[in-house]
């Protein structure tokens, strides 16, 4: 965590009402520190604490790195034994070597902990740790476990940042995000249940075909780096305790399990030299991989050349992204497996830098036939048509788009952009209530409906179906209110 996440969090608690975690129609506590937190309950908030989280500078919002964690961490939760329980992974930008469940399966992973991994099974290994926390319920369970002063406390805060989103006080959303993100790191794991995870983990990670050998190593790796750090241990550390034991006992179990040996994974290499290539300045970056380049001290020279292009572009220096992007095909052709759609988009880029927007569409179209189920291509797609004033273009990929993601709140705000841009008002109030609705921010939503009622350029039909949706986000919100836990 960034220090100002820490520093601010004492203060935040004393200056939070308490009256503001009841505010906006939301339940009462009732006895929650006798009773484990419903499904439902962590589920609400774990999902507004992550919309807090949203609005975090340090909020990674990169369709390709949040889509790689997330693709690695779903092949992991489909082999879990409770097909009701639901993951999503995010990802902050952030040094430090780090990952944290918060209730109802929301993941965040530091891109510091991304960056680290030498495998895909170890960066697996951590997030399997991680679903294991949340599907043997150690979150509820320490919940219920705290003494009754800071339970309530605990779930008041969660609720606080409900209630100030939703009562739309900015300046008071952004003091309860500050304490978000220390409701995990306040709940260290007890020894027990880290031990609990780490086995479940490993059952988990074998059982999606990794190499459990991955969860050993970088849990050692992790130990070796907290010597070095005397009383200041990387976050990680902090919220599970690691041992020497913890790690006999691992390698104890991984001895009687199968190894494998995997190819490596290129997405890893790629996602981490965009990690790389995107934090600081630019012109640091492109230095940065220019030595590796020379001193040949990558992983992957492709990767390398991929990370210096995104650099490049960030310093402005197109041509030197187009060279380093030749460089970047001329690795795939050696290596005919050695080709991801990170490429292809980072290809359009640097065409469309250069002036060459058919020639960009064109990249992005075919990669699209190529991966129709990578949804950055398809967002990188209408983000091109969107800058070349396409709306009716860009607006048609969305649609065509929804039919396969139907919940995905990212379309509904690419809809937003267009519809803004066609100075449609209706549309774009409605469009911007449903992705509201689809991050359960009922209030904002219901205002966005609102405003689309006053919209002055509606058809009748279009108008009947606003009205339909008002009632039922209404009903939605009234329902959530009566909930008790
Ligand atoms: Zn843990």
């Amino acid at each position: 965590m960034p220090l100002s996440r820490f520093a601010f969090t004492a203060c935040a608690l004393l200056l939070l009402p308490p009256a503001l975690a009841f505010a906006d129609g939301l339940p009462d506590l009732g006895d929650v520190a006798q009773a484990d937190l419903s499904p439902a309950l962590e589920q609400r908030i774990g999902q507004s604490v992550l919309n807090e989280y949203r609005a975090d500078p340090d909020f990674v919002d990169d369709a390709e790195i949040v889509g790689y964690v997330n693709r690695v961490g779903q092949k992991l939760a489909s082999h879990i034994d409770d097909p009701s329980q639901s993951f999503q992974f995010f990802v902050l930008r952030d040094a430090t070597l780090n990952a944290f469940a918060m209730p109802g399966g929301y993941i965040g992973v530091h891109t510091g902990l991304i960056a680290a991994a030498e495998s895909e099974s170890e960066l697996a290994g951590v997030l399997a740790h991680e679903i294991s926390h949340v599907t043997q319920r150690h979150l509820a369970r320490a919940f219920a476990k705290q003494d009754r002063e800071t339970v309530p406390m605990m779930v008041a805060m969660a609720l606080a940042i409900l209630a100030a989103r939703n009562s739309a006080q900015a300046g008071m959303g952004g003091l309860a995000a500050v304490s978000a993100g220390n409701i995990q790191s306040q709940l260290n794991y007890s020894r027990a249940y880290e031990q609990e995870a780490d086995r479940m983990g490993l059952q988990l990670l074998d059982r999606s075909g990794y190499d459990v050998r991955g969860m050993e190593g970088f849990f050692q790796r992790l130990l070796r780096f907290s010597s070095l750090y005397e009383g200041n241990a990387p976050g990680y550390l902090r919220t599970h305790p690691l041992t020497t034991d913890r790690i006999a006992d691992m390698g104890n179990r991984i001895e009687h399990m199968q190894k494998r040996t995997l190819p490596d994974s290129l997405d890893l290499r790629l996602v981490q030299a965009k990690i790389l290539a995107t934090d600081g300045q630019g012109r640091d970056a492109v230095l940065n991989f220019q030595l590796q380049l020379r001193e040949k001290t990558y992983r992957s020279e492709l990767a390398a050349w991929y990370g210096l292009a995104i650099a490049q572009l960030r310093a402005f220096n197109f041509a030197g992204a187009a060279q380093a992007l030749t460089e970047v095909r001329r690795c795939e052709g050696i290596h005919p497996k050695a080709t991801s759609p990170m490429i292809e988009t980072l290809a359009a880029q640097i065409q469309q830098k250069q002036g060459d927007v058919t020639g960009a569409e064109a990249t992005l179209r075919a990669a699209l036939q190529r991966w129709p189920q990578d949804r950055a291509v398809s967002y990188a797609l209408i983000g091109l048509l969107q800058d070349a004033n396409r709306h009716d273009a860009a607006l048609r990929q969305v649609k065509y788009d929804q039919q396969y993601w139907p919940n995905d709140p990212q379309l509904y705000l690419l809809q937003v952009k267009s519809y803004t841009a066609q100075g449609k008002q209706l549309m774009q109030h409605k469009a911007l209530a449903e992705a509201y609705a689809l991050r359960g921010q009922w209030s904002p939503a219901i205002e966005q409906l609102t405003l689309a009622q006053k919209a002055p350029d509606g058809d009748f039909f279009e108008y009947s179906q606003v009205d339909a949706r008002l009632r039922e986000l209404k009903q939605k919100k009234a329902d959530e209110a009566k909930d008790k836990f």
